[in-house]
């Protein structure tokens, strides 16, 4: 289903995914305002926000489609075989391709992309995937596998497996790296969860909320294959892909300040990378020739991983509660542009 329209910007795919309702939402009085009818299709509707909800009135509804809606009922596997594993086939062709989870604090991005240890999610179902289709190719050729796992907060750049100080980035032959990021060696799925969840661990916390992870971090994985081979007169090939997969940080802040320009919001308490997200997937989606990554360091360290001959694919997360409804809304308008061409 991943197409490449080369000269008229790039397919970007989109998919949305509503997450279970929460204790805290049924507890609090919440409707379900979300309804997937099929593979595609998903209905958005507003209440009437009264006090007795028992008297909550339908207002109107909206349709979307996207390019799959997954309900509450979608398996970790499910989610990453329809979105992602493609993309891993890519990688191994020698092509870069990357996965955003997009959407509010507490929608399901981290679930979605790292999951539980019971529930693993994207980014290990990926690197899973990954070494069973190395092993079924291992015939011919050599693969190496680096992961690198880091995050921006604040537009600052840190190694989530090697915490300490803020890292540079640097242009090189390569394009943009951070100078001194771990690449860790993978050589089995086993070792790579525990990993993970303990990158994870490492991102930044809000100073008010010492065990939550701040709603304003990105978290990156990159995972880079090499694969070297002979050929029949004995030159070296070399084939390099890359697969980027992002948690983005909440997006709730961003959105509620959308309609501003970027240039007034400067000293505003905003997010740069993801603003700076925004306007490189508009500017993608509508075939324009520039596109700013340069405006912030998420934007330039994906660089050679957005647009171009890569594979992006978006997945969008949703509550299903009424009471995030505005959030909800916002979310689904942005997927709904993303998905243009
Ligand atoms: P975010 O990263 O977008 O802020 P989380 O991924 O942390 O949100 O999800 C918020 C809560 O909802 C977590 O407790 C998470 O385990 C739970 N959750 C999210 N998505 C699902 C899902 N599809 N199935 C079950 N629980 C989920
Ligand atoms: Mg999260």
């Amino acid at each position: 289903a991943i197409s490449e329209r080369p000269g008229i910007g790039s397919r970007i795919l989109v998919f949305v995914r509503l997450r279970p309702m929460a204790k805290k939402e049924k507890e609090a009085g919440s409707r379900c305002c979300v309804r997937i009818v099929n593979r595609r299709d998903l209905y958005l509707t507003e209440f009437a926000t009264e006090n007795d909800y028992l008297r909550l009135k339908r207002l109107r509804g909206r349709h979307f489609a996207f390019d799959a809606s997954f309900p509450d009922s979608a398996t970790q596997q499910e989610v990453y075989s329809t979105t992602t594993a493609e993309l891993v086939e890519a990688v191994l062709q020698g092509r870069n391709g990357s996965v955003f989870c997009y959407g509010a604090t507490g929608a399901g991005k981290t679930y979605t992309m790292l999951g539980t240890v019971e529930n693993p999610g994207v980014m290990v179902l990926a690197i899973k995937d990954l070494f069973t289709k190395i092993r079924q190719r291992s015939c011919d050729g050599n693969h190496v596998v680096h992961l690198s796992y880091l995050e921006v907060y604040n537009e600052t750049v840190r190694d989530l497996l090697a915490p300490g100080r803020p890292l540079v980035l640097r242009e090189d032959k390569q394009g943009i790296v951070a100078a001194g990021l771990t690449q860790y060696r993978a050589y089995s799925t086993d070792e790579v969860m525990a990993l993970l969840q303990q990158g994870n661990l490492n991102r930044t916390t809000e100073p008010t909320r010492v065990n939550e992870t701040s709603s304003r971090s990105h978290a990156i994985l990159q995972v880079v294959v090499e694969y070297k081979i002979k050929d029949a007169s004995m030159n070296i090939i070399n084939r390099v892909g890359k697969l980027s997969l992002i948690d983005l940080a909440g997006s709730e802040r961003a959105l509620a300040t959308d309609q501003r320009t970027l240039r007034s919001l400067e000293g505003a308490n905003i997010n740069r990378s993801l603003l700076a997200l925004s306007s490189c997937i508009n500017a993608l989606v509508e075939g324009k020739k520039h596109i700013p990554y340069r405006n912030s360091k998420l934007t330039q360290l994906l660089k050679d991983s957005l647009g171009g001959a890569c594979n992006t694919v978006m997945i969008a997360n949703i509550s299903p509660s009424n009471l995030s409804f505005g959030e909800t809304q916002n979310t689904l308008h942005w997927a709904d542009r993303a998905k243009e061409i």
